[in-house]
């Protein structure tokens, strides 16, 4: 069931959006090498939790982290640990979640730590860009069909390929509400979106093949031929005003 949000709830959702953003924005400020994920993830809790607001992914089904922390070939669910080590060259795809009022955001970015291969960060302005083509496409009378497909044909013209497995979904008082908002599609299929859906736009795009595997730790989602995979994504209302991106950072 899709829930519509209405005008006021999608301003409370703002708060839980704009602490998100913000928060990712700390995390990308604090990764330096030498920094393990569990620091990073501590980075991230304190910035939230010094809102007034709550990690929506702390025990989320049993999630041991305050943010998925995922390097390199690691698509989505990395668990931040304290063995594991941040180095220089590597990319690291953040994926932060904050409540507040009730309402959730979640955002998610692929930051470079230190000077990272000119492949490498192909793949990351690509995933972006894809990110913000699909956002377009958010408007009231199109179909999810329609954001799936910018995003699809975008990344493939450039040889990289979708993660089918996962998807991006409706956020509100759930962090995963109706409906799937895939990465792929056919222009003008599936749902209408209609004003007062609020959903999150999260392309996972790997370097080689789309297939994935999830590691024995239960989470951690990885390339299945270990090349690179990245992962931007924003929490978008749609608005009589077409696409609002709640999940924005404070301005400088
Ligand atoms: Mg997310
Ligand atoms: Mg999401």
């Amino acid at each position: 069931m899709i829930i519509q949000k209405t005008s006021k709830e999608i301003m409370l959702m703002r708060e839980a959006g704009r602490i998100t953003g913000n928060a990712l924005k700390a995390a990308g400020r604090a990764i330096e090498p030498g920094m393990t994920t569990k620091e990073l993830d501590n980075v991230i809790r304190r910035y939230i939790e010094g809102e007034g607001a709550k990690p929506s992914f702390l025990g989320l089904y049993g999630f041991k982290g305050s943010a998925c922390i995922s390097i390199n070939n690691q698509v989505i669910h990395g668990i931040p640990s304290k063995d594991v080590v941040i180095r220089s060259g590597d990319i690291v795809s953040v994926d932060v979640g904050a409540c507040i009022n009730g309402f959730h955001g979640d955002s998610a970015y692929t930051f470079a730590c230190g000077e990272i291969s000119p492949e490498a960060q192909k793949l990351l302005d690509a995933t972006r860009e894809s990110l913000y083509l699909g956002i377009k496409q958010a408007v009231k009378g199109n179909r999810i069909g329609d954001i799936g497909h910018a995003i699809q044909e975008y990344v493939e013209a450039r040889g990289y390929s979708v993660v089918r497995e996962y998807t991006g979904h409706g956020v509100g008082a759930s962090v995963h509400e109706d409906p799937n908002v895939p990465n792929f599609g056919t222009p003008h299929r599936g749902y209408r979106l209609e004003e007062g859906m609020v959903i999150a736009i999260e392309p996972m795009i790997n370097a080689g093949t789309p297939r994935v595997r999830q590691l024995s730790d239960g989470w951690t989602v990885v390339t299945a031929d270990g090349a690179l995979s990245a992962h931007f994504e924003h929490t978008v209302a749609i608005t009589a005003d077409g696409p609002v991106i709640l999940t924005m950072p404070d301005p400088e």
